[in-house]
Order: structure tokens, then C-alpha cells, then sequence
């Protein structure tokens, strides 16, 4: 046998798996059709929101709470900042049950979070525009990670503790025998004893292996040109806003960056190996952004700065993959991670590593088992 483990796609999962494992002596070898990190996944754009409080299955928030303390042990061991607590405020129109949902989980776990009025919000941060039947939940301690300095971090500190990793390697076929893995690559066949798939949005390309109901789509996001005294992360937090059909994210300018906004739903379908077409390709790529960015924070609705894609990986319910081959139990899937899934890159490496090294998670990974496909697993 070459490795004990294999790691299939060395992006946001992946590369943080690959620490976990090395770091505890585990001899891995990671490998990625790119050079991680890179902006072909669905990592890049500089920044990921981080937030604690979910009105998801409870184990969402717990996991964030881990996944805090392992953001906090990677930015001293790379000994950068990763982590911006600049805070996350949440918008939405008021008697929204998810809003509910959050505060009863924010009680649960004592995490500190302020429930404001519209007026209580606009007067707090004077960029923001917001009808009066909106309520928001603000989170202090939340804040974004740099997502790609976490995926160079996560590299840097699994190739010193002696993991190995093959960029620019594609994938393609997987095939197991005699409780051994063996992956075809265009650089030639690795085995090992184990496997951890996370390909991110390129699940079906190897579908012959695991036929995941996974949607890729393509993402846009845009920097407008705002007044800095009011949108600079050092006063304006992260943020989400949503109308029950549209919902936004966006983050505060960074040294002059601009206001970044994005849209959590919609998106256009995409397959690998079809064209990616750029941000600015279809005209509602910047005239959507804007539209949100005229109705809730008018003095940041300048120019565009910058414009960028990205890559979403959907599952049917919105929550992740992490288990089992149905078939295979030397091979682990961590995939689907429905366009939430950076904040938990951390934790989810740990847990990977766990169920690899124990067979065992202390978190409760049930909602994200695979068998609640069944119906559409081939
Ligand atoms: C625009 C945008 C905004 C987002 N905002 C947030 C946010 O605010 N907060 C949050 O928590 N999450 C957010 N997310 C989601 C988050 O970034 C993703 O859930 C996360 O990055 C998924 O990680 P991954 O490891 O599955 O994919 P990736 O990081 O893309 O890693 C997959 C890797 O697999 C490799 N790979 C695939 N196929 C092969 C193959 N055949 N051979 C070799 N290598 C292969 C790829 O090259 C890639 O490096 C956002 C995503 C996008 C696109």
C-alpha cells in the first residue's frame, strides 16, 4: 500500500482533511485538478462569512462553535489573521420563523446576539436602508475568514507535518479491491487504504464511483464603490438580507475594497467540463447586485469595482453530505456543501479525520447522511 489515505480534491474540505490527518501521523497524499487555492472551485473571492448561530438542525451551531476554536489554532499557527470579527448582522422581514429558530439556538449555546428594529438598525449603521416591518439578529463575535489565505494556510501547515499533494492532477476513476482504493489520475494510479472524496462541484465527474444528487451553479458576486466612513469593516458588520424570495450576502469594504455582495439563491446550473462564463456575461450579473445594493445600501451603490463567479454545489435540502460510501467503508464523501459550507471548512477537515482515524465523530452528522438519497442514488 503507497498511502493510508487518498485525498480526492485538495479545496476548502480537503486540504483542511489533509492537516487533521498528517498532523497525527497519518500518511496522506492529497490531490487536486488545480493548484489550491485557486479560483476554478468554491473558495475564492477573497472572503466567507462566519457565523455561529443557525436556524438549521442544531448540529450547525454547534459545529460552528468548534469550528471557531480551530479558525483561532490555525491563525497562530500560521501565525496571520484569518478571521475578521467585524460581525454579522442577519435581515429579514419581522415574524420570520427562521429568525426565531436562530435566537432559540443562540439561547441554547450562549451566544451572544442582539435582536434590533429597523430604526435601531439604520440608526446604528447609517448605510443601511431598510423598510420598518424588518427585524435583524446581530452576531459581535461573527464576522469572515479570508478563504483563500485559509486554504494556503491548511496547505502550508499539512505539507509540514508531511502530507504530500499532486496539483494540477485530475481525477479520473476510482476503483476498489481487496479493502484497498485505487485512483487513476492523468499523472498515474495511487492506492491506499483509504479514501476521502471532496470535489467540490465536480462530484459528477465521477459519477460511475458516486452518483451524488448534487446541482453545481454558477455563482456571481460584485464590489461596489461605497462611502467608506459608513461601509469600512472597522464600522459596518457582514450581513445577510432577504424579502422571503430574494436573499443577499455581502461583506464590508476592506481598506477601500468596496461593499461585496452576493445572492444566495438562484444562480445558473453548470456541469464540468461545459464553459464558465465570467462575471459580467449575462447583464443581470451586475444588474441584480445592483438592484439589492440600491434598495437596502444606497451610498454604496458606485460603481463596480470588481465582479467575480464562483462555483455552488447544491444539494436537494441544503445540508451536507458527510459519510459513507454506501457500498465502500474505506471511502469517506464530503461534498454538497450548499453554498454555506466555508465556515465549517475547519471543522469538517477535523471530523473527516476522526471518522478516517476512529470510525467515529463526537458530532451528530446524521442530517447529512447519504441514505436520505436513497430514492436518487444509483
Ligand atoms: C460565491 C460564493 C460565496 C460563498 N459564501 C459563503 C459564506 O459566506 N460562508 C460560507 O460558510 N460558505 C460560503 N460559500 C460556500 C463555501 O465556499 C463552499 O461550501 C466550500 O468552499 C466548498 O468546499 P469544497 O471543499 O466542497 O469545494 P472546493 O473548495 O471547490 O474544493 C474542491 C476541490 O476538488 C478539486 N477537484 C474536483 N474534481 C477533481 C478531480 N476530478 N480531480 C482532482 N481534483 C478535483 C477541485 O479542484 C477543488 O480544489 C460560498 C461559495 C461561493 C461560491
Amino acid at each position: 500500500m503507497n498511502y493510508d489515505v487518498i485525498v480526492a480534491g485538495a479545496g476548502s474540505m480537503g486540504i483542511s482533511a489533509g492537516y487533521y490527518l498528517t498532523k497525527q501521523g497519518v500518511k496522506t497524499l492529497l490531490i487536486d485538478a488545480f493548484d489550491p487555492p485557486h479560483s476554478s472551485g468554491s473558495h475564492s473571492g477573497d472572503t466567507r462569512l462566519m457565523r455561529h448561530v443557525y436556524a438549521g438542525h442544531p448540529t450547525y451551531t454547534k459545529m460552528a462553535i468548534r469550528a471557531d476554536h480551530l479558525w483561532k489554532e490555525l491563525e497562530e499557527l500560521s501565525n496571520q489573521s484569518l478571521f475578521i470579527r467585524s460581525g454579522v448582522l442577519n435581515m429579514g422581514e419581522s415574524g420570520s420563523q427562521v429568525l426565531e429558530k436562530k435566537l432559540i439556538h443562540a439561547n441554547n449555546h450562549q451566544i451572544q446576539v442582539e435582536i434590533l428594529n429597523a430604526d435601531e438598525i439604520k440608526h446604528r449603521w447609517r448605510g443601511i436602508h431598510l423598510p420598518d416591518h424588518y427585524t435583524g439578529l446581530y452576531e459581535p463575535n461573527a464576522g469572515f475568514l479570508f478563504s483563500e489565505k485559509v486554504v494556503q494556510a491548511y496547505r502550508d501547515q499539512a505539507l509540514l507535518s508531511g502530507a504530500q499533494l499532486l496539483t494540477n492532477t485530475s481525477i479520473t476513476n476510482i476503483e476498489t479491491a481487496d479493502e484497498s482504493v485505487t485512483v487513476t489520475t492523468n499523472k498515474g494510479s495511487f492506492r491506499a487504504a483509504k479514501l476521502i472524496m471532496s470535489m467540490g462541484a465536480w462530484f459528477g465527474t465521477v459519477s460511475h464511483f458516486i452518483n451524488l444528487p448534487v446541482r453545481p451553479l454558477r455563482k456571481a458576486v460584485a464590489w461596489f464603490e461605497g462611502d467608506e466612513s459608513l461601509f469600512d469593516y472597522n464600522q459596518f458588520p457582514g450581513f445577510t438580507i432577504g424579502d422571503g424570495e430574494r436573499s443577499y450576502y455581502g461583506f464590508p469594504s476592506l481598506n477601500g475594497s468596496g461593499v461585496k455582495i452576493g445572492r444566495h439563491d438562484a444562480g445558473q446550473l453548470w456541469s464540468p467540463n461545459h464553459p464558465f462564463e465570467p462575471f459580467g456575461y449575462f447583464s443581470h450579473d451586475e444588474d441584480d447586485l445592483r438592484g439589492a445594493m440600491e434598495s437596502f445600501f444606497p451610498r454604496a451603490a458606485g460603481k463596480v469595482l470588481k465582479g467575480a463567479v464562483c462555483k455552488y454545489e447544491m444539494t436537494p435540502d441544503e445540508n451536507f453530505i458527510i459519510d459513507h460510501h454506501p457500498h465502500y467503508s474505506n471511502v469517506l464523501i464530503a461534498g454538497g456543501f450548499s453554498g454555506h459550507g466555508f465556515k465549517f471548512a475547519s471543522v469538517v477537515g477535523e471530523i473527516l479525520a476522526d471518522l478516517t482515524i476512529q470510525g467515529k465523530t463526537d458530532f451528530d452528522i446524521s442530517p447529512f447522511s447519504i441514505s436520505r438519497f436513497a430514492n436518487t442514488l444509483t
